[in-house]
């Protein structure tokens, strides 16, 4: 096996954490971070996010001389997780603000989404006598099902909004895609006021 510590940037000669930093703010010029759900059936969301607002995406590699990958030409990442719910994207965000800096946050709810399929008390009361689990506990129950498309995106761009990992002036929206059309509809836009920012 590889000495896998060696393909860790702080394993590199003359790393110096604060130095480094600012090289990844070089090698992909990110302006957007998209929460969406990983349903496969909305998987051209990212696609369509993109083209919305002008970003590069898919994108490409950025290859040095040797043939190494260090850099990417696409602006927008997206996190995949469960419904979209903004919970589970906040520390991608925090990290990519700390990497990178970011303009855009985008949060995206889609049709027929598993998560409108079941209640908080229904997935609750279904791991009790499943797996004999607890897991009133576990999560922010507004952020576990979807009951109405409206109230979870305006509850997901307030948590993105509330979170200390998210600058002030970062742009917050909520869209709902429809998986049938392809149309994407915009609910909520947070852009805040750069005078007072
Ligand atoms: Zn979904």
């Amino acid at each position: 096996m590889p000495n896998l510590n060696d393909f860790s940037f702080r394993a590199q000669p003359r790393f110096n954490e604060s130095e480094f930093r600012p090289l990844f703010a070089k090698a992909v010029n990110l302006r957007t971070v998209l929460i969406h759900c990983f349903d496969p059936r909305a998987s051209e969301v990212p696609a369509v996010v993109a083209q919305h607002f002008g970003e590069v995406y898919p994108g490409e590699n950025v290859l040095d001389e040797a043939g190494n990958r260090v850099g990417h030409t696409t602006t927008l990442f997206p996190v995949s997780v469960a419904g979209g719910r903004a919970v589970a994207g906040v520390q991608s965000i925090a990290t990519m603000v700390h990497l990178f800096g970011i303009e855009r946050v985008v949060v995206v709810h889609h049709s027929f989404c598993g998560a409108t399929s079941f209640t908080t008390d229904g997935i609750i009361d279904a791991f009790k006598h499943e797996h004999g689990s607890d897991i009133s506990s576990a999560f922010d129950h507004d952020s576990i099902c979807i009951s109405d498309f409206e109230s979870s995106l305006k509850y997901d761009a307030g948590v993105v909004r509330a979170h200390p990992g998210v600058p002030r002036h970062v742009e917050i929206y909520g869209f709902f895609y429809n998986i049938d059309t392809g149309e994407l509809t915009e609910v909520v836009s947070d852009i805040p006021d750069t005078v007072n920012a």
